[in-house]
């Protein structure tokens, strides 16, 4: 197996420069792999419940770019209590039935999957196992690794490595983007505030979900959302009044 290393660095879409040792297409396929794993652990759930995050999930990403590269994404709702939500590099969003008890509506829902889906725009998870590749190997020994040793490096077994923990930078990021992205789709930016209150008192002595693990306190994330609201507003009244109006169950 022969892994493409990319040298360097590349711009966030926050302008922030990331660490890119890999290709997209090889995130890509740690995400293809990654999201079989997770499918074939828990069960698939279908009907309304799967239908209603579908939609919110689809309105998201009809707002994705064509210059990202990701323009098919496969969703899934998962019979499962946890909760929780994902999405992957090459294009993949899972959501935990018990998510849908703690996210209270559509537009709460969509801050969750947008939050997701801005991980995978900002290639986050590209970043992350580079920085880990570094961290372990040094950059001359990162850019010349073999297949083998990239192939356990990315976690290829049980463990994917496009499933490690964010940053607390990474999570700021995601929560700015998903916040434009999901009012791009014409879902109410102001949820997004609602939802992670909700969120904070759900979660708390439970596992922590993926957003919460490394992420900054609440009252700084609510604050940066805050103030993000000033851009956010204005694209949502945009996409209302060109007739993005999502009405998912
Ligand atoms: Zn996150």
């Amino acid at each position: 197996m022969t892994i493409a290393l990319l040298a360097g660095c590349v711009t966030s879409p926050e302008g922030r420069s990331q660490l890119a040792l890999f290709s997209n297409q090889e995130l890509d396929a740690q995400g293809a792999a990654a999201f079989a794993e997770l499918s074939a652990q828990t069960p698939t759930l279908q009907g309304a419940q799967a239908n209603y995050v579908s939609c919110v999930a689809d309105a998201i990403t009809a707002q994705v770019p064509a210059s990202s590269g990701y323009t098919q994404w496969q969703v899934r709702l998962f019979d499962s209590d946890e909760v929780n939500a994902f999405a992957l590099p090459g294009g993949y969003i899972g959501v935990y039935r018990g998510l849908l008890g703690v996210a209270a509506d559509q537009n709460q829902l969509a801050a969750v999957i947008g939050h997701e889906v801005a991980h995978v725009l900002a290639h986050h998870a590209n970043e992350r196992v580079s920085n880990t590749a570094l961290t372990q190997y040094g950059l001359g020994v990162a850019q010349s690794l073999g297949g083998e040793q990239l192939g356990s490096l990315l976690g290829l077994g049980a463990q994917y490595g496009v499933l490690l923990p964010y940053s607390r930078r990474q999570e700021s990021e995601a929560d700015v983007l998903g916040l434009d992205l999901m009012a791009r789709a014409g879902f109410e930016p102001q949820a997004a505030i609602t939802l992670w209150n909700n969120m904070e008192r759900a979660t708390q002595g439970a596992t922590q979900p993926e957003w919460a693990s490394t992420h900054p306190d609440s009252q700084r994330r609510i604050a940066e959302l805050q103030n993000r609201l000033a851009i956010a507003e204005p694209l949502y009244r945009a996409a209302q009044s060109e007739g993005r109006r999502p009405s998912c169950g």
